[in-house]
C-alpha cells in the first residue's frame, strides 16, 4: 500500500486494495477522480478508498478491438492509448473508467448507441469482504452464466470493487463532423430531434441543450459519422451548422438549487420540458439520459410530477441533504431485489 492519511487510502494494486477490505477498517466510500462525490450522500467516518493507483492499461488488442484496464485509468489516459490504433471506447463520459461504468451518469449518446453497459465484456473484481471474483470474459466471445459484471454498471460503488475492466472497442469512423444548431424555440428543436433521430445510420451522437443565460433558446448538437460525402450530404440535407464546440457532458450544479437526473424517452420531452421554468437549463443525451439545474425545491417536484405523468424517471441528485435521492416512484418489486442483491453481495453494508 503507497499512502495511507488519516481516512483517505490510495493502494497501487489489486492485491492492496484486497488487504484494505480484509482489515475491515469500518465503511468504506469507493473513489475514482472524485468528480461525483458531491453528489453521494456523506458518510461520516467512512473510509476513502481511493482507486486512481490502479492505473494501468494491461492489454490493448487492436486487432480484437478489446482492451483490459485497471479501474483507475482515466478516460484520457485510454483515449490518447487507443487513438494511434484509430480505435475508441464509443459511450462519453470522464474521470477514471472504474467510475465512470460504476455510475454511468450519460449512458449513450445516440439513440441505440453503445453504452457502459454493452461495452463491458468483463472484469476482476472484489467482494467487500476482500474475496477476489473475476465475471464475464476478456474478449468478445462470452461464456456461460450470469453477466455479473453487468451489475457494476450504476451500482455507484456500493456492490463490490471492480478492479479491472475489460472493454470492447470500436474503430474510429472515417469521417466525423459536429454540428450545433443553435437558439431554436422548442417546436423546431424537437422537430429537428425527430428529423436526427430518423437516420438511418451515422448519428454519432445527439444533444438537445439549453445553457443558463441562452435567452430560453434551445440548441440541437450532436456528430455524423461515416464516409466523408455522405457526412456531408446529411449536414446540407438537415441545415445541420458545423461546430467545433466540445460535446457538453453535464450542467453546473447552481448555488443553492437541484439537480435532477434521470430517463426521458423523446415521446416523454414535450411534455417534461412543458413542466419546466422557461429558462431552465437542461440537457439530453440521444440515449434518452437528461439532467435539468432547478433553481428551487418547488420547481424540481413540479418537474418530477410531468416527467411522472409521461411515463418518465428521475431522482434528485444534487440538493440540501433530505432531499437528495427523492423521486419518480420506483416499483416495489425492483427495489426490494435490489436491497436482496446488495444484501448478498454486501452483507455487513460496507460498500456505501
Ligand atoms: C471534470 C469532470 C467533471 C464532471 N462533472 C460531472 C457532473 O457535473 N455531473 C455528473 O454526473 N458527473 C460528472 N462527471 C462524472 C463523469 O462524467 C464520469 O462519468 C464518472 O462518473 C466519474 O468518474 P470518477 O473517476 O470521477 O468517479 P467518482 O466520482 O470518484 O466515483 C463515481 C462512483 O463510482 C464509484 N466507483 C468508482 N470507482 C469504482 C470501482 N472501481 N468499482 C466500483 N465502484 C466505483 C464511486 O463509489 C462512486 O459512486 C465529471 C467528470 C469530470 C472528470
Amino acid at each position: 500500500m503507497s499512502s495511507i492519511a488519516g481516512t483517505h487510502v490510495r493502494p497501487r494494486d489489486a492485491a492492496a486494495v484486497a488487504e484494505v477490505l480484509r482489515a475491515r477498517l469500518g465503511r468504506v466510500r469507493l473513489h475514482g477522480s472524485g468528480s461525483r462525490q458531491q453528489r453521494l450522500e456523506p458518510v461520516p467516518g467512512a473510509l476513502a478508498l481511493d482507486l486512481t493507483g490502479l492505473a494501468t492499461i494491461d492489454r490493448l488488442d487492436a486487432p480484437d478491438q478489446t482492451c483490459s484496464v485497471d479501474c483507475g485509468v482515466t478516460r484520457a489516459q485510454l483515449d490518447d492509448a487507443l487513438r494511434p490504433h484509430r480505435l475508441e471506447l464509443p459511450c462519453p463520459g470522464d474521470g477514471t473508467l472504474g467510475g465512470l461504468f460504476a455510475s454511468d451518469p450519460i449512458g449513450a449518446a445516440a439513440p441505440g448507441g453503445q453504452s457502459p453497459r454493452s461495452l463491458l465484456l468483463g472484469m476482476d473484481a472484489l467482494l467487500a469482504d476482500g474475496t477476489p471474483f473475476k465475471s464475464g470474459a476478456r474478449v468478445v466471445k462470452s461464456v456461460a452464466g450470469f453477466d455479473v459484471h453487468k451489475l457494476l454498471v450504476g451500482s455507484e460503488g456500493r456492490l463490490f470493487v471492480a478492479t479491472r475492466l475489460h472493454l470492447r472497442l470500436k474503430p474510429l469512423p472515417r469521417a466525423r463532423v459536429a454540428f450545433a444548431n443553435q437558439a431554436l424555440d422548442r417546436e423546431a428543436a424537437l422537430r429537428l430531434l425527430q428529423q436526427l433521430r430518423e437516420l438511418p445510420h451515422g448519428l454519432q451522437s445527439l444533444q438537445l441543450l439549453r445553457v443558463a443565460g441562452g435567452g430560453g433558446g434551445w440548441n440541437v448538437r450532436g456528430a455524423i459519422a461515416g464516409r466523408a460525402n455522405f457526412v456531408a450530404a446529411t449536414l446540407r440535407a438537415l441545415s445541420l451548422q458545423e461546430s467545433d464546440a466540445h460535446p457538453v457532458l453535464h450542467l453546473e450544479a447552481p448555488a443553492g438549487g437541484e439537480v435532477l437526473a434521470g430517463l426521458a424517452l423523446p415521446s416523454a420531452l414535450p411534455r417534461l420540458l412543458a413542466g419546466l421554468p422557461t429558462d431552465a437549463p437542461f440537457l439530453w443525451h440521444g440515449g434518452g439520459r437528461f439532467e435539468t439545474t432547478l433553481p428551487v425545491a418547488n420547481a424540481t417536484d413540479r418537474a418530477l410530477a410531468a416527467l411522472a405523468s409521461a411515463g418518465g424517471h428521475a431522482r434528485i441528485v444534487a440538493a440540501a441533504i433530505g432531499r437528495r435521492g427523492l423521486g419518480t416512484p420506483i416499483d416495489a418489486g425492483h427495489r426490494s431485489i435490489a436491497d436482496r442483491l446488495k444484501h448478498a453481495l454486501d452483507p455487513h453494508d460496507v460498500l456505501c
